[in-house]
């Protein structure tokens, strides 16, 4: 039997009647003749209520104790959508990430997937089980504990197994009808888009559009996973949503394609740092160690020796980060002024392939925000990409503005 893979997110089983709907749309593809594997997310909130339980209970947790409580949303929807179908009389069983077992390392909270062994699930399929319901995000570490993949990680778990099993297609179910050229909460002149290129969705996905995480975009184009992203609430053809594929299948050639942002960054510099051989590393080792997602980096001209150094990272992980600079400065290791984090900043990225052979991209796009007055604190720069980092309160306006620029409204 050919394999499909059907990932519901959080808003797609927040309730009993959705997850009755969803279970519905599952029923369909059954009776088409194929073996489904359904990943499900937790009710849409829940992953964000057992983070919020974590962090008042512990601020430098234990990250092993952290999955074992943030992957429990998951373990509650699997068994609901296993019953649901049973009622439907579609034979189905749930799985929990530790049952399959879907083996990660043992990296906790950020874990990555190293082996799905596909033998426990296909012997059910070959008994006649039609529907394996697999709770997302979560698998077991070499030790034997329970990780998770990182947020939005199971998307990433519907690629895995679509690329484990062989699957004809993964199907995304979200609450929007496919990817669009910016997030449509955003501006309603978002236009869905039919196609787009596996490395721009890895752009826009790793500069913040949480539509797919970042991971299954880049196990998807690794593994050749046809990947299509579409709506749990409508009624859905074979060609609804969007495909994610590689360039070649894509003819629209623009230099943007679409623009993600980032609401939680913060900007972190370091004051008056020597300007020594030697000071990037004795300043971004001790960060990397403590698992700190260092993005853009400045570094000042330096002046009589000493120099500001300038990065960003996510807003949650500012605590963390003054706790190992600190500490290196205290082991003599590094010596600075001051410590200052700018928690209220955004990133906003224009992201296209077509940037590769058209200029004057960056131009326009630092034209377009000073012409509606934003002030530009970091730029970063790649082949296909321009991010900026800016104001938080200057976000949507600087989106709307960018999408309007690029005229990404226009088919
Ligand atoms: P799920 O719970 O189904 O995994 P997510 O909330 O993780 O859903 O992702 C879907 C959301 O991604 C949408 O509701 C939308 O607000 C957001 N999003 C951000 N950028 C985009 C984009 N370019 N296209 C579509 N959706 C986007
Ligand atoms: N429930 C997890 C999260 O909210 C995983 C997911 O939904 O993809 O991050
Ligand atoms: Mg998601």
């Amino acid at each position: 039997m050919p394999v499909l893979v059907m990932k519901f997110g959080g808003t797609s089983v927040a309730t009993l009647d959705r997850i009755k709907r969803a279970a519905k749309r599952v029923g369909v593809e059954v009776a088409k003749g194929y073996d489904v594997i359904v990943i499900v997310s937790a009710m849409s909130g829940k992953t964000n209520e057992l983070v919020g339980w974590v962090n008042e209970t512990s601020k430098f947790y234990d990250a092993r104790e952290y999955d074992a409580v943030v992957s429990s949303g998951e373990n509650v929807t699997a068994g609901l959508m296993a019953l649901t179908l049973q009622e439907m009389d579609v034979p189905a069983r749930s799985w929990q990430g530790w049952q399959v077992p879907l083996k990660t390392n043992s990296a906790h909270s950020q874990a990555r997937i190293e082996e799905i062994p596909t033998d426990n699930i296909s012997a059910k399929f070959a008994e006649g089980m039609k529907v394996a319901v697999v709770a997302g995000f979560q698998g077991i570490s070499p030790e034997g504990r329970i990780t998770t993949l990182g947020r939005g990680g199971s998307d990433t778990t519907a690629v895995a197994f679509a690329a484990a099993f062989g699957a004809e297609r993964c199907d995304i179910y979200t609450d929007v009808d496919g990817v669009y050229t910016t997030d449509p909460r955003i501006t309603d002149k978002a236009r869905k888009l039919d196609k787009i290129a596996f490395e721009e969705m890895l752009e826009l996905a790793s500069l913040g559009a949480k539509v797919l995480q970042t991971r299954s975009v880049e196990l998807a184009m690794r593994f050749g996973v046809r990947l299509r992203v579409l709506s749990s609430f409508e009624e859905q053809s074979d060609e609804a949503g969007t495909l994610v594929c590689a360039e070649e299948e894509i003819m629209e050639n623009r230099p943007v394609s679409g623009i993600a942002y980032s609401r939680d960054e913060a900007k972190m510099t370091l004051i008056s740092v020597a300007d020594r051989p030697g000071i990037a590393a004795a300043i971004f080792g001790p960060l990397a160690e403590a698992g700190i997602n260092v993005d853009m980096i400045i570094q000042n001209i330096a002046e009589e020796g000493r120099t500001d150094m300038t990065f960003s990272c996510p807003v949650d992980q500012v605590a963390r980060a003054e706790k190992a600079l600190n500490a290196a400065k205290d082991s003599g290791d590094i010596n600075f002024h001051d410590l200052v984090a700018d928690t209220n900043v955004a990133k906003v990225s224009a992201v296209g392939i077509g940037m590769r052979s058209q200029s004057g991209v960056a131009a326009q796009m630092f034209k377009t925000l000073s012409d509606e007055g934003v002030n530009i604190k970091v730029i970063a720069t790649s082949e296909i990409k321009i991010s900026v980092l800016i104001d938080r309160k200057y976000m949507e306006l600087a989106v709307q503005a960018l999408h309007d620029a690029f005229e990404l409204e226009k088919a």
